[in-house]
């Protein structure tokens, strides 16, 4: 039976107490004041008028309007409103904050009437800082929730590596690309669980990595014999859960194994609309929702 750590009062009080810390200093506030976290310091930005379809009645039916049509497009190309300002001055930054929040204190007092001046005159204060969450290069990241288990380790019933969060950035901190992740910590038999007091080997291992509402896991089996003539080559290959077919065992290209991990774990979360081309009969099962995917080499088989 496991007991958890919370059922004791006195640790309850002290984790609550740790909690309530951690989002006081998360805080958007402290960001205003400078106290950081050791993020950069926010540049400043300009904060576009909102696009005329988020204000536009919509009142036809978006293939008999070309109008609305192409207000839509527009609407699309144009991306975000929050726009970095170029080359920022580090001497001006100081002195720009301080006189627009004077103007916001004298503002509120006023209540000016109409809401446009409104949320002009707010926009240096409000928005800076805040992200863009329409600029794709504020989505080059992946977090995920990973851990590492197995039941014959001494650690069981506990996880070998504690579920914790990581934040993979795409081709750069903590991401490796996915030739590099098979063969170093998959197929390497050199490779031990991290734990130091497990002595049980990765094949019995599960590895998982959680984001949202799915997980991917990555299950090791050890085969009786290798893939006769692949034995130095990574072969990829996969299998529908719903109609039971296998799809062609095919070497790992080159850009396959180059690709960056990170990206690979999100296609696997986000990519349900991917289906099989390999075989000849369709299934149109997602293939990153529906397969299991498999990567073997030598006697060595991954499935994710
Ligand atoms: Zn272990
Ligand atoms: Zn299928």
């Amino acid at each position: 039976v496991f007991l958890s750590p919370l059922l004791d009062k006195d640790f309850k009080e002290l984790d609550g107490r740790r909690k309530r810390q951690l989002l006081k200093d998360s805080a958007p506030s402290s960001l205003l004041n400078g106290q950081m976290n050791g993020a950069p310091p926010m540049k400043p930005v300009d904060v576009l008028p909102s696009h005329s379809l988020t204000s536009t009645r919509i009142i036809e039916q978006l293939s008999g309007s070309h109008d609305l049509a192409k207000m839509l497009a527009d609407y699309r190309a144009k991306g975000g409103r929050i726009r970095q300002r170029e080359a920022p001055d580090p001497f001006s930054s100081s002195s720009l904050v301080a006189p627009v929040s004077a103007s916001t204190g004298g503002r509120t007092l006023l209540k000016t009437d109409s809401e446009d001046e409104k949320t002009g005159k707010l926009n240096d204060v409000n928005w800076a800082p805040k992200l863009d969450c329409l600029n794709p290069v504020n989505h080059q990241r992946l977090c995920v929730l990973f851990s590492s288990s197995s039941a014959q380790s001494n650690n069981a019933p506990n996880p070998c590596v504690s579920p914790w969060i990581v934040t993979m950035e795409f081709y750069g901190k903590n991401d490796l690309s996915l030739g590099v992740f098979l063969e170093r910590y998959c197929f390497r038999p050199s490779y031990q669980c991290p734990s130091m007091y497990c002595e049980t080997p990765m094949v019995h291992h599960i590895r998982r990595f959680v984001h949202g509402s799915g997980c991917v896991q990555i299950v090791l089996k050890e085969l009786d014999s290798p893939v006769p003539g692949y034995q130095h080559t990574i072969l990829n290959y996969s299998w529908c859960r719903v109609c039971k077919q296998v799809t062609p065992v095919v070497p790992l290209s080159n850009d396959s194994w180059s690709m960056s991990f990170a990206k690979y774990l999100e296609l696997r979360f986000y990519g349900h609309q991917y289906t099989r081309r390999a075989n000849a009969e369709p299934c149109g099962h997602s293939i990153h929702k529906d397969y299991h995917q498999y990567f073997s080499y030598n006697q060595m088989v991954a499935s994710f």
